[in-house]
């Protein structure tokens, strides 16, 4: 496995904090020789927190991150002192981020916007002092709460690019290419030894007015779906995609069957890919001359839209991106709950997968107190 920045999978134990007990305490002052119930509640366990983040475009930062423990509730104390609150732990990932549970490879939640927040675990409360449970019948209540006990769980996070428009085509189609002929800004990916063998997204300008998301799949060859090659990985980066620009090199022998052997690809590994919109690049442009150029678009499938492109000469480049945002309007926009709610293929254990991600050693805050029973 090439080592790289790229990160679409880890695995983290995560907990929540407990609740801090209640304290049972009397007052005790020099000259009040019987005070009443004083003894303060505990406070709340933190929670463990998921948050979407859109600076965020890898899973890179949480690599490292095999523990996320949320603080635990403090316990309370006499005179009414209330526990501190166990800080939360948030946990910021990209837009696309899906949760599964590590052992049973459930589906939890996804991240599907900027800011969006879910409790993953919730802390325990703390227990109530003694003093709470003061009443006219019980002056004296000789008991406190415990604070409930924390949450944990193992999680795997797994990277779905949210990507607008996946590029799709066999290597040297020249995907990347265009991808950074076009792009307005390019998130943080740092270079790679094989620089197709890792998703990379490009955010591409429309005429200063708009912005979308376009995603270089690692080049797909034939056999993919059936494991061969490193695209097979990579496709689920597409499930999402709502639009599919499929990318046929003009030297190509034949454009129309190199384009059927993609779409055959797709099909074999998830037909629903079949639903999404297609638009056919014919790349590389530059090498045709008019009377090419006419013959071939004279061959093409007549059911998709089709456009002649070269990075190198910049031709077709604006019309491509226009083409591309009217596109994204005229069906993704229209359908987007569809998009996003649909099921996704899960592989829970990636083959090279060494992580052992047992629990920590308990970190709960031991006081004297601790040992004696009070419920
Ligand atoms: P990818 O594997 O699909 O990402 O393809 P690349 O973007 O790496 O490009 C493959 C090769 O095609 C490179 O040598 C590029 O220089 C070349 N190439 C890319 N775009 C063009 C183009 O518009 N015209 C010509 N003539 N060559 C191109
Ligand atoms: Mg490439």
């Amino acid at each position: 496995m090439v080592e790289s920045n790229f990160v679409d999978y880890v695995k983290i134990y995560a907990r929540s904090g407990k609740g801090g007990r209640g304290s049972m305490h009397f007052r005790r002052e020099k000259y009040i020789p019987f005070g009443g119930p004083d003894g303060g509640d505990g406070g709340n366990g933190g929670n463990v927190i998921l948050r979407g983040n859109h600076n965020h475009w890898t899973l890179l930062h949480l690599k490292y991150e095999r523990h996320i423990l949320a603080g635990h509730g403090g316990n309370g104390s006499g005179r009414l002192s209330h526990g501190a609150d166990g800080e939360d732990r948030l946990i910021e990932v990209p837009i696309g981020t899906v949760v599964f549970d590590g052992d049973t490879g459930a589906f939890i939640c996804d991240i599907q916007y900027d800011g969006q927040e879910i409790v993953l675990l919730k802390g325990g409360r703390g227990g109530k002092g003694n003093a709470f449970f003061k009443s006219a019948t019980n002056q004296a209540p000789k008991y406190a709460q415990s604070g409930e006990p924390c949450e944990e769980r193992r999680i795997i996070l797994q990277l779905k690019l949210l990507a607008d428009v996946g590029l799709v085509g066999f290597p040297n189609a020249g995907k990347s290419t265009l991808l950074s002929t076009i792009s307005a800004a390019k998130p943080k990916i740092a270079d790679y030894p094989f620089t197709t063998m890792e998703p990379s997204l490009g955010i591409v300008d429309v005429r200063g007015d708009h912005t979308f998301v376009m995603a270089d799949i690692p080049g797909i060859i034939e056999g993919a779906s059936e494991g061969k090659g490193l695209g097979l990985r990579f496709l689920r980066h597409i499930e999402r995609n709502s639009l599919l620009l499929f990318m046929v090199p003009a030297d190509a022998n034949n454009i129309r069957e190199e384009y059927r052997i993609l779409l055959n690809e797709l099909a074999q590994y998830n037909p629903e890919l079949l639903d999404k919109q297609r638009i056919l690049a014919i790349s590389k442009s530059d090498m045709l001359d008019e009377e090419l150029e006419t013959a071939l678009a004279q061959d093409l499938p007549d059911d998709l839209p089709h456009i002649f492109i070269s990075a190198i000469t910049q031709r077709g480049l604006t019309a491509l991106k226009d083409l591309l945002w009217n596109k994204l309007n005229e069906y993704v926009f229209s359908d987007i709950e569809s998009i996003v709610r649909r099921p996704m293929d899960i592989r829970i254990a990636d083959p090279d997968d060494d992580f052992d991600y047992a629990p920590p050693d308990d970190d709960a805050p031991k006081t004297d107190e601790d040992d004696d029973v009070y419920q």
